[in-house]
């Protein structure tokens, strides 16, 4: 089996962790990981308590491009993993497979989603980080325009605005 990213490498059956078998690239260091294995392994090893490292840290190479499933050539769909960074893991549905680039396993184990795998994949995850990217570009906006040091103000009135029971009276005031 070729890897999916040099196209020419082949994958070699490796340990990701125990317990834990996936077929790398010795090239990228890219590993295909069965999710059928990994649902089983994330059923019976626990997580680690705490994450081993900041997410920014992590070095990783993410593949931009789209990958062919090296079992079935079919395109593997691509899943964001996190709304501040831009990695995304890439899925074969049809053969259960996940496809994760250098250091991306590491990064799911910083941001403690190592035992998570699967809900990234599904609609309700990617649209919570949609919505959190939506909610960062409009933060940056307003960064722009009012300046970054007044952006605390905004959001800590945003909060309170929301607890006072009293949003709509407060703000038909403020439009006059
Ligand atoms: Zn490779
Ligand atoms: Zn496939």
């Amino acid at each position: 089996m070729k890897c999916p990213r040099c196209s020419t490498a082949d994958l070699k059956p490796t340990m990701i962790e125990e317990y834990l078998p996936a077929m790398s690239c010795g090239t990228c260091e890219g590993s295909l990981v069965s999710l059928l294995y990994y649902r089983h392994w994330a059923e019976t090893q626990k997580a680690a308590a705490e994450a081993p490292k900041e997410p920014s840290l992590v070095e990783t190479s993410d593949s931009s491009g789209a990958l062919m499933c090296p079992k079935c050539s079919r395109f593997m769909m691509k899943y964001k993993v996190s709304g501040r960074l831009s990695n995304r893991v890439d899925v074969c549905t049809s053969c259960d497979e996940a496809w994760l680039d250098r250091g991306e396993w590491e990064l799911l184990e910083a941001l403690q989603l190592s035992h998570k795998m699967p809900a990234i994949f599904t609609d309700e995850w990617q649209r919570r980080i949609r919505n959190e990217l939506t909610e960062q570009t409009r933060r940056a906006i307003l960064a722009r325009t009012i300046g970054e040091e007044n952006v605390p103000k905004v959001e800590d009135f945003r909060s309170w605005l929301t607890e006072s029971g009293h949003k709509t009276d407060i703000l038909v005031y403020l439009y006059k």
